[in-house]
C-alpha cells in the first residue's frame, strides 16, 4: 500500500472533498509526482500499466472537453481499456433510468465509472448501490473533487519551485477566488481543498454571486476585488456560467468587467508574483483578460497537465489502494 506519512488509502469511491481527509488530499498530491513523471517521458512509452486490464467508463451527461479528455489519457497511460458514454447518444433519452444504465454498464465488468451529472447528489446515489469505483467530475453546482485536486496540486508545486522548499504547502497562503461563486461547483470544492491544506481564502463577486452564509464555509466573502486580491498568492478566476443563471444576478457584463475582471490593471492591486488560475473554459475577456491569460502569471496551462496526472493518482489510488507503485 502507499502510505504518505502513515496515510493508507481506503475510499472506494471519489464523490466530494468534503468526504477527505488533509491526510487524504495529501496521499493524492504526494502519489501525482510520479505520474507528472510519466506524462513528460520524452523518449519510451507515456503508459504504466498500473491499470492494465481494467475497464474505466467516462459518462459524461454535460458538455465537457478538458474533464472528459483528462479523464481518457489518464486511464489510457494506466493503460486501463475505456469507453465513453455520452448522454445525448446513451439510452436516457429513451428513459432508462441512471441505476439501469449503469447496471448494464457493471454488465461488462467496469471497474471505474468517472460520471458528469447536472443533478447534484447523481455519483453519491449510484456510489451507494454499485460495486464501481465512482469518481465524480462535476454534478451540478455541488462539487467537482478532481478539479479541487489538480488546483490543490499546481499550488502545491508552485509555491515549492518559488520557495525552493520540496516540501512547502498551502499553510498560511492567501487564496481569492474571484467570480461566479453562487453556481460554481468548482469554488465549493476548491474551498474545501484550500482550506483544510491550510489556506485563507477569501471569496469575492457581487453580492448576488456569493451564496448566502459562505462563510460558514470558512472564507472571508467580499464584493471589493482590491480587497481580494491585496496580499494574494492565488488570484482564482472563476466563469461566469450562463447555463446556469436565474435572469438578473447582475445588472450587466459591461458592469461586472469594470468591477471584477481580472486584467493587468486589476492585478496592480495584488503581489508581483501572485499566479493567476483558472478552471477553464474561459469567456475571454469577461472574468478574465487574454492578457493575463497569455501572460507570464498564468498557470492555466500547467492546470490542465496536472490533471491527467493527479487523475492518474486518484483511479491508481481508487483501484489499487496504492499497491505496487
Ligand atoms: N469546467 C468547470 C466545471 O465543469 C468549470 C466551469 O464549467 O466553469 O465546473
Amino acid at each position: 500500500m502507499t502510505e504518505s506519512h502513515g496515510t493508507v488509502w481506503t475510499k472506494k469511491d471519489l464523490i466530494a472533498i468534503a468526504d477527505l481527509s488533509r491526510a487524504e488530499i495529501e496521499l493524492v498530491l504526494d502519489t501525482a509526482p510520479q505520474f507528472v513523471a510519466v506524462s513528460k517521458r520524452s523518449s519510451g512509452i507515456k503508459k504504466v500499466p498500473l491499470l492494465q486490464g481494467r475497464l474505466v467508463v467516462n459518462w459524461f451527461h454535460e458538455p465537457s472537453t478538458r474533464t472528459r479528455t483528462s479523464f481518457e489519457l489518464a486511464a489510457k497511460r494506466l493503460s486501463a481499456d475505456t469507453l465513453s458514454i455520452t448522454a445525448a447518444a446513451s439510452s436516457s433519452v429513451k428513459g432508462e433510468t441512471l441505476h439501469d444504465t449503469l447496471a448494464n454498464i457493471e454488465a461488462m465488468h467496469s471497474d471505474v465509472v468517472v460520471i458528469r451529472h447536472n443533478c447534484a447528489g447523481a455519483p453519491l446515489l449510484l456510489a451507494q448501490h454499485h460495486a464501481s469505483h465512482i469518481i465524480n467530475a462535476g454534478d451540478g453546482r455541488h462539487a467537482h473533487p478532481t478539479q479541487a485536486l489538480l488546483d490543490a496540486f499546481t499550488i502545491r508545486e508552485h509555491l515549492r519551485r518559488r520557495r525552493n522548499d520540496p516540501n512547502a504547502g498551502l499553510d498560511g497562503i492567501k487564496v481569492a477566488i474571484v467570480g461566479d461563486i453562487l453556481h460554481s461547483r468548482v469554488a465549493r470544492s476548491d474551498i474545501r481543498a484550500f482550506t483544510k491544506l491550510g489556506a485563507h481564502v477569501t471569496v469575492c463577486g457581487p453580492a448576488t454571486l456569493l451564496p448566502p452564509e459562505v462563510e460558514k464555509l470558512g472564507v472571508t466573502a467580499t464584493c471589493d476585488l482590491r480587497e481580494a486580491i491585496a496580499g494574494a498568492d492565488v488570484v482564482y478566476a472563476l466563469r461566469i456560467q450562463m447555463e446556469r443563471q436565474a435572469a438578473g444576478l447582475f445588472p450587466s457584463l459591461r458592469e461586472y468587467i469594470r468591477l471584477y475582471r481580472i486584467d493587468n490593471d486589476s492585478l496592480r492591486h495584488a503581489p508581483e508574483d501572485a499566479i493567476v488560475m483558472h478552471p477553464g473554459p474561459i469567456n475571454r475577456d469577461v472574468e478574465l483578460a487574454s492578457e493575463v491569460a497569455d501572460g507570464p502569471r498564468s498557470v492555466i496551462l500547467e492546470q490542465v497537465s496536472n490533471g491527467v496526472a493527479v487523475r492518474m493518482a486518484i483511479m491508481h489510488l481508487l483501484v489499487n489502494g496504492g499497491a505496487a507503485s
